[in-house]
C-alpha cells in the first residue's frame, strides 16, 4: 500500500475506492493473494521538485507526481493533470484505473497518471510552459514511447503535450512523436482525438439504450461539465437526435426542457471564458440541481465524487454514464445498483480517449497517418466490442456492469502476470 498520508475520509478517498473495486473483482475471479498484492501496488511512484521562475522574477517550488501502476501488458499510459486538488493518492488511484481500462479495451498498455497541484488559471502561458518543460525534464529517464506515454487530462491540453514532446525530443536529439498523445496534428497528433472521449461516451450510451429497446432520438440528457469531454459528448448526442436539456460548467449551468441548442451554446461558452452561465433562451440551474433533474440519462463529466450518499436518493436518471473518472462514490454506487439504475462505469464509458491515444501512438510509431473516418471507425469497433464483452460478463456473473468491467480488465492483467511469471 502507498506509504502516504490520507487526507480524505475512507469512503471517498479515490485510492481506497480503487482498491475496493479491485478487491471485489479479485474475489469474483478467485485471484491468488500474491497476484492481488502485486496489482494493488503501483510499480513506480515518482515525485519531483519543479523550481520555476514566475513572471515577477520570484522562484516557486512546485511538486509533480508521476505514478506508473503497471507495465505488465505494455508501456504505461495516462494523463497529466494540473488541478489544485491533485494529490499522490489521487494520481495513484487514476493510474490504477488506467491499467484496468486499457486491459478492458484490449489495448497493450499499463496504467499511469501524473499531476501537479496548481490552478493553471493562476499562471501565465509562459509560466505554464516553464512548469511543463521542467516537469518533463525531471521525468526524462522514466518516460518515452516504449516506457510511459503521457496525454492531456484536466487542466492540460494539446499545447502542454507539444511542450512535452519538444522538451523530450530536444534532449534525445530527434523528434519523437510517439512519446505523448493528444498533441497537435501538426506534430503527429491524431485526427479525431479532440472529440474521442465524448464520442466514446455517446457510443456507450447509444448501446445501453439499444439494449433497452430505445434509441438516442428524443432521449432527455443532463451533462455536468462542458469541457473537453462534456462538450464533445453534448454535441455528438445533440447531433444524434438526443435532447440535451441541461449542461453545466464550474460556475453553474443552464436548462431548457425543449432541449438546448448545443452548437449555439458551444459558441457562447467559447466567447464566455468557457462558461455556459448566462446563455440566453435557457433557465439558470446549479450544478447540484442538475444532478437530480428529471432526465433519462445523466452524464457527470467534470469531477470525482459528485453523486454521493447525500444526493443519490434524489437522482432520477435511469442511466448514468460516468464520463469523468470516479464521479459516483462507492456507497452511492451500491444504492444505485439496488434501485436498478444502469451505471455505465468510467473505465468503459470514458475509454474513447485512450483508445484514440493508442491509435495516435500506432500512427506515430509507423509514420503513417489516417483520416478521421478511419480513426472513428477503429475506435467505435473497440468501444462496442468492449461494451458487448462487459454485458456478457455481467450476465455470466450476475454482476453489475462495473464489477463485470473490472473483472474483465483485472482478469486480463492477472493472466498476463501469471504467464510472464515473477522476476527473478
Ligand atoms: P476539462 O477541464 O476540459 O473540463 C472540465 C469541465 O468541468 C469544465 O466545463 C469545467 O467548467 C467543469 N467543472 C469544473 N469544476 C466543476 C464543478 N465543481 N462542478 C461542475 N462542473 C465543473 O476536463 P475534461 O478533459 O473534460 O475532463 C473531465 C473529466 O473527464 C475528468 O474527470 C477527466 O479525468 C475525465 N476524462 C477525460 C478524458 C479526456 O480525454 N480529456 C479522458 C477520460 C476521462
Amino acid at each position: 500500500m502507498l506509504p502516504l498520508e490520507n487526507t480524505s475520509p475512507a469512503h471517498i478517498c479515490p485510492y481506497d475506492q480503487a482498491c475496493s473495486y479491485l478487491e471485489q473483482a479479485a474475489k469474483e475471479l478467485k485471484l491468488d493473494q500474491g497476484i492481488l498484492e502485486v496489482l494493488s501496488n503501483p510499480s513506480k511512484v515518482i515525485t519531483v521538485s519543479i523550481p520555476i521562475k514566475r513572471d515577477d522574477g520570484q522562484v516557486q517550488i512546485l511538486v509533480g507526481h508521476r505514478v506508473q501502476h503497471s507495465n505488465i501488458l505494455g508501456p504505461c499510459k495516462g494523463g497529466i493533470r494540473y488541478h489544485p486538488a491533485v494529490t499522490l493518492r489521487e494520481v495513484s488511484a487514476l493510474a490504477m484505473l488506467m491499467t484496468w481500462k486499457c486491459a478492458l479495451l484490449g489495448i497493450p498498455y499499463g496504467g499511469a497518471k501524473g499531476g501537479i497541484a496548481i490552478d493553471p488559471k493562476r499562471y501565465s502561458a509562459g509560466e505554464l510552459e516553464r512548469i511543463t518543460r521542467r516537469f518533463t525534464s525531471e521525468l526524462m529517464k522514466d518516460i518515452g514511447p516504449n516506457v510511459d506515454i503521457p496525454a492531456p487530462d484536466m487542466g492540460t491540453s494539446a499545447r502542454e503535450m507539444a511542450w512535452m514532446m519538444d522538451t523530450y525530443s530536444v534532449n534525445v536529439g530527434h523528434a519523437v512523436p510517439g512519446m505523448v498523445t493528444g498533441k497537435p496534428i501538426s506534430i503527429g497528433g491524431s485526427r479525431g482525438r479532440d472529440m474521442a472521449t465524448g464520442r466514446g461516451v455517446m457510443i456507450i450510451v447509444r448501446e445501453a439504450l439499444k439494449d433497452k429497446g430505445k434509441s438516442l432520438e428524443g432521449v432527455r440528457v443532463a451533462i455536468q461539465g462542458f469541457g473537453n469531454v462534456g462538450g464533445a459528448a453534448a454535441l455528438l448526442l445533440h447531433q444524434a437526435g438526443a435532447k440535451v436539456i441541461a449542461v453545466s460548467s464550474g460556475a453553474g449551468g443552464v436548462y431548457s426542457e425543449s432541449g438546448l441548442d448545443i452548437p449555439a451554446l458551444k459558441a457562447y461558452a467559447t466567447g464566455n471564458r468557457k462558461s455556459v452561465v448566462g446563455f440566453p433562451e435557457a433557465k439558470p440551474i446549479s450544478n447540484s440541481e442538475l444532478l437530480t433533474l428529471s432526465c433519462d440519462v445523466l452524464i457527470p463529466a467534470a469531477l470525482e465524487n459528485q453523486i454521493t450518499e447525500e444526493n443519490v436518493n434524489q437522482v432520477q436518471a435511469q442511466i448514468i454514464a460516468e464520463a469523468a473518472n470516479g464521479p459516483v462514490t462507492l456507497q452511492a454506487n451500491l444504492s444505485l445498483e439496488s434501485r436498478g439504475v444502469t451505471v455505465l462505469p468510467d473505465i468503459l464509458a470514458n475509454a474513447g480517449g485512450v483508445v484514440v491515444s493508442y491509435l495516435e501512438w500506432v500512427q506515430g510509431l509507423s509514420y503513417v497517418f489516417w483520416d478521421e473516418e478511419r480513426v472513428n471507425r477503429e475506435m467505435e469497433h473497440l468501444m462496442v466490442q468492449a461494451y458487448r464483452q462487459v454485458i456478457e460478463q455481467s450476465k455470466k456473473g450476475q454482476s453489475s456492469l462495473r464489477l463485470a468491467s473490472y473483472s474483465l480488465g483485472v482478469g486480463r492483467v492477472a493472466q498476463a502476470l501469471t504467464d510472464r511469471g515473477l522476476y527473478p
